[in-house]
């Protein structure tokens, strides 16, 4: 099994190589040469751990001893997540909510974050890499949070995250800045995450800062979902759900699902496809966004436009207009046309907009895109929680909304569906006391908290509680074009 950059498919890669570097030398992003199919059968009986290894294990085999990988997802998938079955299984109706939130960060970027520090440093191993590696990561809010907490105090590593000062919750800051680990870096920067993300993939791909890193003993690795080893993981939940399901009478197996997923950079849902792909029976796919609607207008119409405001919604993971992953499906649904994805992201550089081939297009029908506002994510908030007793996240209230606009747009459309649920709703205090009518005033986001819990009886998890009483230790926030400086700074390098 080898990976081929988007940009250039006649250059094979190793997994463990491709996990390392996160970003092809030529810009792409790495892919899958082929897919393994697996039959969904042997997978009934199995737990989280298990469906794990046997997916992974596909892909990473001819690299990877079986004994070190299951040590690996033993380690990932432990005690840190709060409920033994990892991702549990909320029902209502045909709606089926996967909780993907109940990990150590509490939004479900921990499902691949707490596998990726240990799929990467066997890496190295097998690469045979003596330099230090350093993680650098963009962070819409949660991802910076959930790779702090999986690389803190791993050796040979440094982690630098950056974040949009005033584009993430209160509570997603404060999980950041009170990161404990003496190899973890914070820093706020002026702007977006699209202009955070955009100046991280542009330092990874500059020559000289890799030289000037190298000749220190560093190089440079990924924890966004640019890297493939954040993809392969979230793969395994989708076939999780999907057997709970078998077990449980609800479908038969073979018999086909919808898969709603509130999206942001398109790794959550590629994962989904790639789920498909190997063998998971999906009817349609249905890509849930925010106001920053660029992907619905996208899917609705085969153009991807930039030319359009950034707006901060009240689901802040999700407001990204430069959605990265869905380079790999450009690839994917060209039939792995290299050529035209270079010019695809060519004409994205230069003009802000590409538009897709009509078979691109066509292939394109599997995916279902909508939106939602603000004052729409609210509302559902308040109308799952009155009708199910139910409290969700404004991301997942988000996919709930679009999957309600889908079932009105095919009424007839009687498939069972799983929903990706991403965070607590103990990470947006603020969103959910709106939607509930708590009042706010004069407390903070932790008395909220507890306001907020005696009026729903939701569980506060410990993660939050405790951090109300964290040492502050990352407090510096920094323009765009100082983010060279200052990685040079935080690993010591003049
Ligand atoms: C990251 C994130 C998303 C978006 O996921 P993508 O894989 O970027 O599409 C949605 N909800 C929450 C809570 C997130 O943290």
């Amino acid at each position: 099994m080898k990976l081929i950059s988007t940009r250039n498919k006649n250059v094979e890669m190793n997994y463990s190589e491709g996990i390392i570097k996160g970003i092809a030398d030529d810009n792409g992003l790495f892919v899958p040469q082929s897919f393994p199919t697996i039959d969904i059968k042997t997978l009934v009986d199995d737990d989280y751990q298990t469906i794990a290894f046997k997916i992974l294990y596909h892909y990473l085999k001819d690299e990877f001893e079986a004994d070190q990988l299951n040590n690996i997802i033993a380690k990932a998938y432990d005690d840190k997540f709060s409920n033994p079955s990892i991702a549990p299984m909320t029902t209502y109706g045909q709606l089926h909510f996967i909780e993907l939130f109940h990990g150590p960060t509490l939004a479900f970027k921990d499902m691949a974050l707490s596998i990726l520090p240990y799929l990467l440093t066997a890496s190295k191993v097998i690469a045979d890499l003596d330099e230090k590696i350093v993680i650098l990561t963009a962070t819409s809010g949660d991802t910076g949070k959930a790779a702090l907490e999986g690389f803190s105090d791993v050796k040979d590593t440094e982690i630098i995250v950056f974040y949009p000062k005033d584009g993430v919750s209160p509570i997603q800051k404060q999980q950041m800045i009170t990161q404990a680990g003496e190899n973890t870096h914070v820093f706020g920067i002026d702007g977006n995450f699209d202009q955070a993300q955009s100046a991280v993939k542009e330092i990874f791909t500059d020559q000289d800062f890799k030289a000037t890193l190298k000749t220190n003993d560093y190089i440079f690795s990924s924890a966004n979902s640019i890297n493939i080893g954040r993809l392969l993981p979230q793969i395994v939940y989708y076939f999780h759900a999907y057997m709970q399901l078998v077990r449980q009478g609800t479908i038969a197996l073979g018999e086909a699902i919808n898969i709603v997923v509130p999206t942001g950079n398109f790794g959550n849902i590629l994962a989904a496809k790639y789920a498909n792909t190997m063998g998971l029976p999906v009817n349609r796919f249905v890509c849930a966004s925010n106001k920053n609607n660029i992907l619905t207008d996208f899917i609705n119409t085969g153009i991807y436009d930039l030319n359009r405001e950034f707006m901060q919604t009240l689901s802040p993971s999700m407001d990204i207009l430069i959605s990265s992953n869905l380079e790999r499906l450009l690839f994917h649904i060209s039939n792995q046309d290299d050529q035209l994805v270079n010019q695809l992201m060519d004409d994205l550089k230069t003009d802000g907009r590409y538009e897709v081939t009509p078979t691109m297009k066509e292939n394109l029908n599997q995916f279902y895109g909508n939106f939602c506002t603000d004052e729409e994510t609210l509302q559902t908030i308040k109308t799952v929680f009155d009708d199910w007793d139910y409290l969700i996240d404004p991301h997942t209230a988000v996919a709930v909304k679009v999957y309600e606009k889908y079932k009105q747009d095919n009424p007839k459309d009687q498939h069972h569906t799983l929903l990706a649920s991403t965070a607590s709703p103990y990470k947006f205090p603020g969103s959910i006391a709106d939607a509930l009518s708590i009042d706010a005033s004069g407390i903070d986001d932790f008395q909220l908290i507890e306001k907020i819990n005696a009026l729903t009886q939701v569980k506060i998890p410990k993660n939050i509680a405790s951090l109300v009483s964290k040492d502050q230790r990352h407090q510096q926030s920094i323009a765009v074009d100082e983010m060279r400086s200052i990685i040079l700074k935080a690993l010591t390098i003049d």
